[in-house]
């Protein structure tokens, strides 16, 4: 049940959610009460997420609320939301939409890893337009029969020249419909795994919609890699640290996600 008299943050005092960040939730909650919540209720009755210009324009004004540049460093443009600020948001976004609260984690974790992980030029081409909510990243991880065992992921990036070219296919990769661009755990030669970075546009890959039991309007796709080559200028973070990094990192959208379900 919704209950929109509830103060926020009071619960989460243990984590220390200060007063502003306790204000700016308490706007957010108005704006997604009013905006948000007719879309939930029609995209899931519809059984369908939007389209990606409407997801496109959506990014744009919760963009204006800091949501994207949450986990982006200051120095990358970010916010300063941070993690527990935006579990907060989250929270309020699935309040109305929890398909919706996907897709905004999503993106939001996609600018973290990128300013985290990103060279100077990768920031200065992908960073921007992510933090705009221009430009839709996934994150490929899961794969058929490799879910939480990331060390058994099967996906390759091998060498060619100063190429990497990327073969395999991933499962259940949120927002991999209306991507642009997908960061794909890979195995490089016999290191291990590492991120590639594969646009979609200049080295192509083919996604398709995965029709759930539940979170309709929320996109989930397999997507599939045949022989991509992508410059190895695209290897994003350290080659061979692809498992530690997902540990690491891929903690950020689990726990929003497990926001959505407070
Ligand atoms: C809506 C949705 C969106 C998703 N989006 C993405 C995405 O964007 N990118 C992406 O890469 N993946 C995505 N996933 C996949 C998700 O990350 C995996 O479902 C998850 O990692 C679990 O993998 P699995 O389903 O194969 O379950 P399994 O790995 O088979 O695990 C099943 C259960 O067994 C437990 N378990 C597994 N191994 C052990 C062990 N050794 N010891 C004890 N318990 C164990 C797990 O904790 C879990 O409870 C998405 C999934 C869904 C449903």
């Amino acid at each position: 049940m919704r209950d929109d008299s509830r103060p926020v943050g009071k619960e989460q005092g243990m984590f220390g959610v200060s007063d502003e960040q306790r204000l700016a939730v308490e706007s957010f909650r108005r704006f997604a009460e009013k905006r948000l919540r007719p879309l939930g209720d029609r995209y899931e009755k519809a059984g369908a997420p939007p389209s990606r210009e409407e997801t496109i324009a959506l990014f744009r004004e919760i963009g204006e609320f800091g949501l994207l540049g949450a986990l982006v460093r200051d120095e990358d443009g970010g916010s300063g939301i941070g993690m527990i600020g935006l579990a907060l948001f989250s929270e309020e976004i699935a309040r109305h939409w929890a398909g919706f609260a996907f897709t905004v984690a999503i993106q939001a974790a996609g600018a973290g890893l990128l300013s985290e992980l990103g060279t100077p030029e990768q920031k200065r081409r992908l960073l921007g337009p992510t933090l705009r909510g221009e430009s839709v990243p996934c994150m490929c991880i899961s794969e058929p029969g490799v879910g939480s065992n990331v060390a058994e992921a099967k996906a390759r990036a091998d060498e060619d020249g100063d190429d990497f070219v990327v073969s395999g296919q991933k499962l259940w990769i949120s927002n991999g419909d209306i991507s642009d661009f997908a960061i794909v755990v890979a195995r490089t030669g016999n290191e291990g795994l590492s991120y590639v970075i594969v646009e979609r546009d200049a080295h192509g890959y083919q996604t398709r919609p995965i029709r759930k039991m539940a979170l309709h309007s929320t996109f989930t796709s397999e997507v599939f890699f045949d022989g991509a080559r992508v410059p190895k200028t695209n290897l994003l973070g350290e080659r061979g640290k692809g498992l530690r990094q997902t540990v690491r990192l891929f903690e950020r959208p689990r726990t929003l996600l497990c926001m959505c379900a407070v």
